[in-house]
């Protein structure tokens, strides 16, 4: 069922005026676009293409759906995936999915399954047939209502990495970076490691140091100084501090390293944080105003075209 290689076609809900999504203990457009733009990411991390469906602007709530069914139609994804957060009367909880064609809900099944490791109580997997976007859509396609906007039992354990992951995780079957080197970091080791260098080497390039303020020894030989670089990461990308390199930590470096343009309301996540802490910005992961006027700041301090969109000169410009 899973092929190699799919084209995903992501939707992500709302946020096209005048479709606008709930509003609860938090806004579902804020958490779609956040959630799908770290879905995107790690969907494209492992190989696959994927269509962004969404339409900047629609004319009313039916184009704004009709639109997201023709994006996917006319690019031929092989799944549809339409991202939502509920709201009903802020007690009701969990998670559920729709889908209609039995492809469809094989992937729902493994994406509910996914999700609800996460803790949320599961609604179950529903018929879709009432839904627009499953019954304009031409292939296998679903659409998960995450979880509860306006629930606090469910904003309380809400996190967004995780619910991505657990996202991907059921549509693919992986995780970004989990084939990758878990490297453990004692206090001591003499014993050169081609793993350790290439982090050294990464920690460098991204402007991560020791506690002295300056560049790692490049020789692939764990010391202090590379611990502290690596915590100071984990800080700054929202993962726990262990200091322990495992596959969230090189999942993490990847994705900044991979230099994917980032650009106001649609980026969100660990490259996002990364700018942020190398700007001076909130360091909330959330590519809005204030971390846009921080960019075009550092555009403009560097002669670069000032367009607020973090590209590949931009890229090369904080990181080389
Ligand atoms: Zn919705």
């Amino acid at each position: 069922m899973k092929k190699k290689s799919m084209k995903f076609g992501i939707d992500i809900g709302h946020n096209s005026p005048p479709d606008t999504g709930a509003r609860g203990i938090k806004f579902e457009d804020q958490l779609t676009s956040d959630l799908g733009n770290r879905i995107i990411i790690k969907l494209r991390d492992l190989n696959h293409q994927v269509i962004e469906c969404k339409p900047q602007k629609s004319r009313s709530i039916t184009d704004s759906l009709q639109t997201r069914c023709n994006i996917a139609n006319a690019n031929k994804v092989d799944l549809y995936v339409s991202i939502h957060f509920n709201a009903f009367n802020s007690l009701a909880n969990g998670t559920e999915v729709f889908a209609i064609s039995s492809t469809g809900r094989q992937f729902g099944q493994t994406v509910l399954d996914e999700i609800t490791k996460l803790g949320f109580f599961r609604r179950g997997l529903k018929n879709g047939s009432h839904l627009y976007v499953l019954k304009k859509t031409i292939m296998p396609a679903l659409l998960v209502e995450c979880c509860f906007c306006d629930a606090r039992k469910d904003m309380r354990i809400y996190d967004p990495e995780a619910m991505a992951n657990a996202i991907v995780k059921g549509l693919t079957g992986k995780l970004p970076g989990e084939n990758e080197p878990v490297i453990y970091i004692p206090d001591e080791e003499d014993n050169p490691n081609k793993n350790v260098l290439r982090l050294q080497r990464a920690l460098n390039r991204m402007k991560f140091t020791g506690q002295d303020g300056k560049l790692l020894v490049e020789d692939g030989i764990i010391d202090t100084q590379t611990k502290i670089a690596v915590e100071n990461f984990q800080k700054v990308t929202a993962i726990q501090q262990t200091g322990i390199v495992t596959n969230i930590t090189w999942a993490a470096i990847n994705q900044i390293l991979s230099k994917r343009i980032l650009r106001r309301n649609h980026a969100g996540g660990v490259a996002v944080r990364y700018v942020q802490y190398r700007l001076g910005a909130d360091n909330d992961g959330i590519y809005g105003p204030q971390t846009e006027e921080l960019v075009k700041g550092f555009q403009q301090q560097n002669s670069l075209a000032v367009d607020g969109i973090v590209g590949s000169i931009t890229w090369t410009q904080l990181i080389g």
